[in-house]
């Protein structure tokens, strides 16, 4: 008799989720006008930039403010994967790192949102699941990217299925995919719950995205610490705040 193992279960939610993604990006135009499918896509994929960067603040904020014992899961993976030397615990748990963007509770609670908005202002069934499932997509691929970035450039083609490592290598070539910028990115780790001033936030291209995170970190929240309080998170939770009203009032000029 079969005995199912956890991580079976957690890699079947995970191919469910990636499969919905995969499918909303590549056939959703079967399902609306095509122009409304391209128009989604660029659409959920400018969200999900601001997305990322509003979530990579608010981990950088946590590193400094909270004890590693108080963060959620993803924002473990996130700090472990910026100490020297440990780079490779993404890829090493890649299915348990991976769920930490669909599953876990931070996670499902923008996902229940982002659902509630696209049900509130797009028009019909078939317009949300695409929505749903092209948002589902970029949420894997921004997921996907991180390990990227740190697999040993002969070890990718080990660790990635030919289909992964084709989509990452045209995102790469098309200039989509900020490879120094990351790297950049990690040049403080060795000081990264001491505040230090970063030059980089953004992995993918997004004009002026990036100079507008360095502002808020380096000109703004690191100005606003104070030792024993939590001032830094707090900002990046009205951020959240701001980036819930900008999903509604953006899906809304969707509709017009
Ligand atoms: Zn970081
Ligand atoms: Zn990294």
């Amino acid at each position: 008799m079969l005995h199912p193992r956890p991580e079976d279960a957690s890699q079947l939610a995970y191919a469910l989720v990636s499969t919905t993604g995969l499918m909303g990006v590549l056939f959703g135009w079967l399902l609306i006008s095509w122009r409304v499918h391209a128009l989604i896509v660029v659409w959920a994929y400018f969200q999900h930039q601001l997305f990322f960067v509003l979530s990579h603040l608010t981990f950088h904020a946590m590193f400094v403010e909270h004890e590693f014992k108080d963060y959620s899961l993803g924002a473990q993976f996130a700090f472990i994967h910026h100490q020297p030397g440990q780079q490779n615990v993404l890829s090493e748990h890649w299915c348990e790192y991976r769920s930490t963007w669909f599953f876990a509770g931070p996670a499902l609670r923008l996902h229940t949102f982002t659902l509630l908005v696209a049900c509130y202002t797009l028009s019909n069934a078939q317009t949300v699941a695409v929505y749903f499932g092209v948002w589902l997509f970029f949420m894997n691929v921004q997921a996907i990217l991180q390990e990227y970035f740190h697999v040993d450039l002969k070890e990718r083609n080990k660790r990635f299925m030919s289909g992964t490592l084709l989509g990452l290598r045209l995102l790469e070539s098309c200039g989509l995919v900020n490879f120094e910028g990351h790297k950049k990115h990690h040049h403080h780790d060795n000081e990264i719950s001491a505040r230090p001033e970063i030059e980089t936030f953004t992995d993918m291209w997004c004009p002026g995205l990036n100079q507008l995170a360095v502002y808020c970190w380096n000109r703004k929240l690191l100005k606003l610490h104070q030792p024993g309080q939590r001032r830094m998170t707090t900002a990046c939770h009205a951020g959240w705040l701001c980036f819930a009203v900008l999903m509604v009032l953006s899906m809304l000029c969707l509709t017009v």
